[in-house]
């Protein structure tokens, strides 16, 4: 766990450390997977960096280059057909737990019985106004 940064008061950097218990999948250097205990779908788990950071962007990039790779075996492991990867920053975003997160939920149809329920609230921005709002990030990237 060098260059490992962690939180005392933070519950994944608790499971981390192992001092409170996880059904745990998968470990590599810089990622730990274990189930949700508050899970959506059976089969619902958890894909996170050992490294505390409270949103994505707070994350260092070296940090970074197990995460996908970890979801993508989960998701062939598990063979479900349906499923969505998601990652929440903020209250309104719907965060919880304050140290990023990758869920990896199982949709096994197409109610909303089971798996994750997406509002999908579409703009209708014209052409210009996407154009404008294009110049704005990419003026941001560069
Ligand atoms: P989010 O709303 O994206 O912050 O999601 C946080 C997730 O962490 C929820 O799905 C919780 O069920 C899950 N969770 C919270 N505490 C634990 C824990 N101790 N072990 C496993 N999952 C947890
Ligand atoms: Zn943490």
């Amino acid at each position: 766990m060098s260059n490992i940064k962690t939180l005392a008061s933070c519950i994944f950097c608790k499971i981390v450390k192992g001092e409170i218990p996880s059904f745990k999948l998968m470990e590599t250097d810089s990622i730990l997977a274990f189930m949700d205990i508050g899970p959506i779908a059976r089969g619902h788990c958890l894909v996170i960096p050992k490294y505390h950071a409270e949103k994505l962007a707070d994350l260092p990039e070296d940090q970074m280059a197990d995460i996908l790779p970890a979801l993508a075996k989960i998701a062939k492991a598990a063979g479900n057909e349906d499923y969505n990867i998601l990652q929440n920053n903020g209250r309104p975003a719907h965060q919880q737990v304050d140290h990023v997160h990758f869920h990896y939920i199982p949709k096994p149809s197409a109610d909303d019985k089971e798996g994750l329920g997406v509002g999908w609230p579409a703009q209708n921005l014209s052409m210009d106004e996407i154009k404008k709002i294009y110049e704005e990030v990419k003026g941001k990237l560069e």
